[in-house]
């Protein structure tokens, strides 16, 4: 039986999904080839990029909106110094909520100057700064909405009258936010879209073309906007299996529908987190990520047995980051709200045997 993956990235895929994709690596399209052996510049390929891209912007409700969605590699890590390279001309403004958003920091610092708006690195990430103000010179504000690590998750966005630039990676596409509020959005695909392998990156055409320096090609939106993706061969595996999972997500009902699952998934898990006495939360209560949840055992002398509790209950992916601990339930828009009350049952059961 499939277990309850609770992993935080890679993360677990819609079953019909992982079906349709191992389908397509030995007869992919009804041509008797494998999807991974087949040109990139073929027509089948091709029509798989430009559904994966027109379904991206298509849920996020940016169609025809002066956005263009591109499927990039080398992870959301990349994306740190991408975005400075092509909009940081002097100044950058960035909000920092956790190891992702430190380390978009430290790259962009290789381009000029960064002003860091608001920080809760002194407490361990463990809430969402507030009330910060962003410097109107600053070519573009930066922050993470969902910091997988500590499991805090941006409510709100600022107003802002430069352009807004956000690390989506996990959670986008879980929750209805405005997203013409954002000019540029960037999502490592392997936490809830895809495997590992490739980076959805949406970005408003019109905030391109400001800075001074000199772009290298592969490292500049504008080539791969010109190319429609295909500047090189891009990574045709993950960019089909995003799309099978975009196009599972639309047939669902899209983000509205996968909203409200996932919000009962972490009203379901938090409840117990904060009801049963054997169990703590780790971050502000008011900035919990509905994506990741991270607690800990109020008695670590529990923790083989809770763990073994787990692992007989089919439960995988459950500890906490290395940095922070504990144990971090990921809940992404793939795993069933059924996986939760296992959980939760096993959370129970150790108290009552305790
Ligand atoms: C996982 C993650 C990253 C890093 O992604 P890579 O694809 O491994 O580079 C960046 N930001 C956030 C918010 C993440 O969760």
């Amino acid at each position: 039986m499939k277990k309850h993956n609770f992993s935080a990235g890679p993360c677990i895929l819609p079953q019909e999904v992982l079906q349709k994709a191992s389908e397509a690596i030995l007869n992919f399209n009804d041509d008797n080839l494998s999807l991974i052996e087949i040109s990139h510049r073929s027509k089948p390929f091709v029509a798989v990029m430009e559904k994966a891209r027109s379904l991206a912007l298509e849920l996020l409700g940016l169609e025809n909106k002066g956005y263009t969605a591109l499927f990039l590699q080398g992870g959301a890590s990349l994306e740190f110094l991408m975005v400075a390279y092509n909009l940081l001309n002097k100044k950058a403004a960035y909000l920092n909520t956790g190891t992702w958003s430190d380390k978009a920091i430290k790259e962009a610092k290789a381009f000029g100057e960064v002003v860091e708006v608001g920080s809760s690195k002194d407490n361990h990430f463990n809430y969402i700064p507030k009330n910060y103000t962003i410097p109107e010179d600053a070519d573009y504000f930066h922050c993470t909405s969902n910091n997988t690590v500590a499991g805090t998750q941006m409510k709100s966005f600022p107003d802002t009258k430069i352009p807004l630039v956000c690390d989506m990676s996990s959670d986008i596409f879980s929750r209805q936010l405005d997203f013409e509020k954002f000019d540029l959005i960037y999502a490592g695909a392997q936490k809830n879209m895809g495997p590992a392998g490739t980076t959805l990156v949406i970005v408003k055409d019109e905030i391109l073309g400001e800075v001074e320096r000199q772009i290298p090609a592969m490292l500049d939106y504008q080539t791969h906007i010109d190319k429609d993706s295909m500047f090189n061969t891009p990574s045709v595996f993950a960019v089909y299996v995003s799309m099978l999972t975009l196009q599972w997500l639309k047939d669902l009902g899209g983000i509205q529908f996968i909203e409200d699952v996932n919000n009962k998934k972490a009203a379901l898990l938090y409840a117990e987190i904060d009801r049963n006495p054997l169990f703590k939360g780790i971050v502000a209560k008011e900035d919990r990520s509905v994506m990741n949840a991270t607690f800990v055992l109020t008695d670590e002398e529990m923790t083989a047995k809770f763990d073994t509790m787990c692992a007989e209950a089919g439960i995988n992916g459950l500890k906490g980051h290395r940095s922070v601990g504990g144990y971090r339930a990921s809940m992404y828009n793939a795993l069933p709200l059924y996986s939760v009350q296992v959980l939760v049952d096993v959370m129970q059961a150790l108290e009552k045997n305790k």
